[in-house]
């Protein structure tokens, strides 16, 4: 549909569902999933970039610090925004505060900045890393499935939620420090036993050490995946020391 006929829908639409932006939290303007002086406060992740987990890096350097000192079981993967103060509200907001409808859109904006790494991998599934059932239904809802939908959406390649699960509900792995996230994880993920196939897409909020993407890769490599790539909301900095 095009011209008044499309203003008209999405017109009545926001009137019945009045959005709001995963930014300032207010109504946005009309037409828009976030205000276009939010679109621009958001942190994207630009310039170099290490060329395993896509952290930022400095000149010259292909992997980052954290990559030259870990061996990952992912092929490759990106995330799209520093985990800054904005961010970490808008996370806080969506993951803990009920707002969930800042999923699609954050999925959306995900979209937009990954279609050529997409194209590039070939993903033959998209897979969203799986809460706890406890806390799922705590939340209501997996943050990293509501994020990974436009982009399964988006790129037509399907998704799925049901393969890999979560056996134990890990501490936090916020305030813990690098070998204590691993551990942490040690047995946290598990996969249902059908045919897997060869390349797999994760898809996260926030990518801090690799852990989690770690865990989920090992357990999908031994049923038989060849490739695991991710892409997550953020990026987080330095680990508490
Ligand atoms: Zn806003
Ligand atoms: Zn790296």
């Amino acid at each position: 549909m095009r011209g008044w006929g499309r203003c008209l829908i999405s017109g009545m639409t926001d009137l019945l569902y009045p959005r709001r932006c995963p930014v300032c939290h207010g109504l946005t303007p009309r037409g828009r999933m976030i205000c276009p002086e939010c679109l621009g406060r958001l942190p994207v992740i630009e310039g170099r970039r290490c060329a395993k987990c896509g952290k930022p890096a400095a000149a010259r350097q292909v992997l980052c610090d954290d990559c030259v000192s870990t061996r990952h079981l992912f092929a490759q993967g990106a995330g799209v925004f520093l985990y800054d103060d904005v961010m970490r509200e808008t996370v806080s907001c969506f993951k803990y505060r009920g707002r969930r409808e800042y999923g699609p859109v954050l999925g959306s904006l995900m979209l937009q900045s990954t279609r050529g790494l997409i194209a590039a991998w070939k993903p033959d599934i998209i897979m969203p890393v799986p809460l706890h059932p406890k806390r799922l239904a705590g939340r209501g809802f997996n943050q990293a499935e509501l994020l990974a939908e436009p982009l399964a959406r988006g790129c037509g390649i399907p998704l799925e939620s049901g393969i890999l699960f979560r056996r134990t509900d890990t501490a936090a792995q916020k305030t813990l420090g690098r070998q204590e996230r691993r551990r942490n994880l040690e047995g946290a993920f598990a996969c249902r036993d059908v045919p897997l196939p060869e390349r797999i897409l994760l898809v996260d909020d926030i990518y801090t050490t690799g852990s989690t993407v770690d865990a989920c890769a090992a357990v999908l490599l031994a049923k038989g995946a060849s490739r695991i790539f991710f892409l997550t909301l953020c990026t987080g900095g330095a680990l508490p020391s």
